[in-house]
């Protein structure tokens, strides 16, 4: 029913790592990925609008890259083919669970998905099919979380949820620190006062100036987008 659904069209940004996983430990490790399309699938049947946003990073990330003396930009175009190679391991799945997809690639490819054509992209979840948008923005020197606030801008999308394998934002870094606290919410504000890394500072400038939201969550419960799409307190919600 519609009031077990907050937000109506959302941009998913999952990480490359949440992919791995599992006993595999394979960079897309089958289960894991099979448990992600599960979630996906019980938010569009409950009529929830999806784009995905996959990142690269269990793949292949060309800052680290250059680190090893691969040039940075081809190292980024490295990157932005790992988001192909994810994207299509998540329509692959989706599609065998029954849901239509359509992948759109900021770096034309036409035998491997539509070029990204924001009015088809609308049309396509208009008409109930998860898009899922691959190669990052297409640039070099941006990352898939600019991509999400960037579509998220241009979809006009209700929320960026931001799937990660921490479950929020906290006061000092959880790891290292026992007493770190977590936020439940956060304004953008704040997040930039207190130096928190909510996304790099390009998708956290985009967000801001176009008023996105962002909720960061951890993926480990099962139905953890579900209930962040009902509105429960689930990780950390940045807001205006
Ligand atoms: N990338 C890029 N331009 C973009 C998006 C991604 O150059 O618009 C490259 C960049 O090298 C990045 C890699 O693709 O490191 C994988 O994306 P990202 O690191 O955002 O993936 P995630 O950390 O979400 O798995």
């Amino acid at each position: 029913s519609s009031s077990a659904v907050k937000y109506k069209r959302i941009v998913l940004k999952l990480s490359g790592e949440v992919l791995r996983g599992g006993k595999s430990g394979d960079p897309i490790d089958a289960p894991t990925l099979h448990a992600i399309c599960n979630q996906v699938k019980e938010i569009h049947d409950l009529g929830v609008q999806v784009c995905v946003i996959i990142g690269g990073g269990n793949i292949f990330r060309g800052l680290q890259g250059s680190k090893h003396g691969v040039d940075r930009t081809t190292g980024d175009y490295m990157g932005m083919l790992a988001t192909v190679i994810n994207g299509l391991a998540i329509m692959d799945c989706l599609e065998k669970l029954g849901v239509t997809t359509r992948v759109q690639s900021a770096i034309p490819m036409n035998q491997i998905g539509e070029p990204f054509i924001l009015r088809r992209a609308v049309r396509h979840l208009e008409k109930g099919r998860v898009v899922i948008f691959v190669a990052g923005t297409g640039n070099p020197y941006f990352s898939t979380d600019t991509t999400a606030a960037l579509r998220a801008s241009e979809m006009r999308a209700d929320i960026i949820m931001k799937a990660t394998k921490v479950d929020g934002i906290y006061d000092k870094d959880p790891a290292l620190y026992p007493d770190a606290v977590k936020y439940e919410e956060l304004t953008f504000l704040d997040a930039l006062k207190q130096r928190l890394n909510v996304m790099d500072s390009t998708a956290f400038s985009l967000c801001l100036d176009n008023n996105v939201p962002i909720l960061v969550f951890d993926l480990g419960d099962e139905h953890a987008i579900r209930k962040a799409i009902a509105g429960e307190k689930i990780g950390t919600l940045v807001h205006a």
